[in-house]
């Protein structure tokens, strides 16, 4: 089997390795891949990011599934293009992908079928908006309506920093067109959990819970990033939590689609605000959905994934989810994201990275903003590498992962030193 994974990031990096390990797979592609991938044997670079030019490769290739890593080429309907062409793809099609792509469609998604949120509005005035924030006070939470790579989210803690945010995005136009619309929406408080699980139109498959770290400093302090850090399982996430959670958000949001006209087919992960109490009373609310697996979420659960996850997708792709085909590892799995200077401001790139360890059965190295030139390994993007660890412990998974990352050098670098800290606690 030839399979093309189409993204850049670590989350690739993962699932093309893995995609590798599977008896049944011959050749992986990895469109445009990083550095990781352009040194690992068992992969190949392809330098195409337009969609009509890999649809092209994949038939002349004769590629026989294409699985998409980043949320930008499925909002821009590169599943709808691969279908029509006959390609085999594993991804939502552009209109599932609005459950993404505008945080306004999927608010009032879920307010349509009754899938618990916080309260919100949506807004392309500054007056109207502003005078919302005064109404409802803050804590208060302003996000782009579009994609806006993580950087479209203010947690305003005043309603002066609320108002700014408003003005930076409907006025000064500081994101652009993702910015042209703002949707506001009650502050939750609680802890977060990365839900994700696989959709073949019909089946579901939930993947092994996890959790970010989205803020850039220890104890969850500094700015938001694209995560910084995750490990799986999310122990927050009980027997218990997982059955209200497929009940409560996952299957009314499959129905919903459905309902709407719109089949699923694809990843479905729900960033979820969990807040404290008994495992039966306490609220889960979505904090938002995304439409394919998380960065860096997808380096522990890929870490953790047993069995052949190729024939999975493959099947996945064609309507016939194999629910018994993988399993997991009962360890902990768990990944330290290294971050290039001035991280998440406009990262510095070209610097020399070294000493990453050989890959290890219980410890890899992925790889996201590095690029490979001369051979030599360079920084080349803001979150350059995902050091994932296994443990029979978290405590293990952290160690192991932590001394890996001690050996890797490269100027500027930063990351956090407290991975994991709420399963520890
Ligand atoms: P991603 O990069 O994960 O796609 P995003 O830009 O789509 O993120 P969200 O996930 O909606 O943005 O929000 C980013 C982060 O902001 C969340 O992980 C959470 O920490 C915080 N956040 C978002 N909405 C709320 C809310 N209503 N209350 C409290 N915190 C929130």
């Amino acid at each position: 089997m030839k399979v093309l994974v189409i993204g850049n990031g670590g989350r690739e990096h993962a699932i093309a390795w893995r995609i590798a390990q599977s008896a049944q797979v011959t050749n992986v592609f990895v469109a445009p891949g990083n550095g990781g991938t352009a040194l690992d044997p068992l992969l190949k670079n392809v330098p195409i990011t337009n969609l009509d030019e890999l649809a092209s490769f994949a038939k002349t290739e004769g590629i026989d599934l294409t699985v998409v890593g980043p949320e930008a080429p499925l909002a821009a309907g590169v599943v709808d293009l691969f279908r029509e062409q006959g390609l085999a793809i594993f991804g939502p099609s552009q209109a599932a992908a609005q459950l993404e792509s505008s945080k306004d469609f999927a608010k009032a998604f879920m307010v349509r079928h009754h899938i618990p949120t916080s309260a919100y509005a949506t807004f392309t005035s500054p007056e109207e908006a502003h005078a919302y924030i005064n109404e409802q006070g803050a804590p208060i939470v302003v996000k782009a309506d579009g994609l806006a790579a993580g950087k479209g989210v203010v947690v305003a803690q005043t309603q002066q920093e609320a108002h700014d945010a408003v003005d930076a995005m409907l006025g000064d136009g500081s994101l652009g067109e993702a910015g042209a619309r703002v949707v506001i929406e009650g502050f939750l408080a609680g802890e977060e959990a990365s839900f994700i699980v696989m959709c073949d139109g019909k089946s579901i498959l939930p993947m092994a819970t996890s959790q970010d770290h989205k803020r850039q400093l220890d104890n969850d302090q500094g700015p938001n990033t694209g995560g910084m850090g995750a490990y799986s399982p999310a122990p927050i996430v009980s027997d218990r939590l997982h059955e209200r959670i497929m009940q409560e958000v996952i299957y009314p949001t499959i129905q919903g689609m459905e309902k709407d006209g719109i089949t699923f087919t694809g990843f479905l992960y729900a960033g979820l605000m969990i807040d404290d109490g008994n495992d039966e009373d306490r609220s889960i609310k979505v904090l938002e959905f995304n439409c394919r697996m998380g960065d860096p979420e997808t380096q522990p659960i890929i870490m953790r994934l047993q069995g052949d996850y190729a024939d999975t997708l493959l099947k996945a792709a064609q309507g016939k989810l194999d629910q018994a085909s993988i399993s997991w590892d009962p360890r902990t799995a768990l990944g330290v994201v290294m971050a290039s200077y001035n991280y998440p401001g406009t990262p510095r790139t070209g610097d020399t990275i070294t000493g990453i360890p050989a890959a290890q059965k219980d410890c890899v190295t992925f790889h996201a903003g590095t690029t490979l030139q001369n051979n030599q390994l360079l920084t080349s993007g803001g979150r350059v590498l995902c050091v994932t660890a296994l443990g029979d412990t978290v405590q293990q998974a952290r160690e192991t992962a932590y001394a890996a990352v001690k050996q890797i050098k490269f100027d500027g670098q930063q990351y956090r030193s407290d991975i994991a800290w709420r399963a520890l606690k």
